[in-house]
C-alpha cells in the first residue's frame, strides 16, 4: 500500500527569488549556493558577491554538483553558452577541488 504523498500547503509566491542548484535541482537553504555568472563576452566566472551583472546560475558548495554540472554540460545549458572557455573550465574545476563534500547527516 502506497502512502499518500504529504500535501504541501498552498505555497504563495514569495518575493525571495528561488535559487536552485542546476546540478541536483535542490534549493535547500542549508546548502550554500554559489553563483556563477556569464558576462557579455560569454566568459563564466564565480560570483561570490552575487551582485554581478549577467546571466547567473547556482551550484551547491558540493563538489559532486560541480562535477555533474561541468561533465553533463548543465552549466552551459543554464548559462546559454555553447561551450565553456577552456580557462573558465579550468578555473571552475580548480574551485570545485577546494570544496568539501557535504556531510549528509548535516
Ligand atoms: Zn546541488
Amino acid at each position: 500500500m502506497a502512502q499518500p504523498a504529504k500535501k504541501q500547503k498552498g505555497a504563495r509566491q514569495k518575493h525571495v527569488p528561488q535559487r536552485t542548484c542546476i546540478a541536483c535541482r535542490r534549493s535547500d537553504a542549508k546548502r550554500t549556493l554559489i553563483r556563477l555568472v556569464r558576462d557579455a563576452a560569454g566568459r563564466v566566472s564565480i560570483d561570490p558577491t552575487g551582485k554581478r551583472n549577467g546571466r547567473g546560475a547556482y551550484l551547491c558548495n558540493d563538489p559532486a554538483c560541480w562535477d555533474q554540472a561541468l561533465r553533463r554540460r548543465a552549466l552551459e545549458r543554464a548559462l546559454r553558452v555553447s561551450a565553456l572557455h577552456t580557462e573558465d573550465l579550468a578555473t571552475l574545476e580548480a574551485f570545485a577541488l577546494t570544496l568539501t563534500p557535504l556531510n549528509k547527516d548535516g
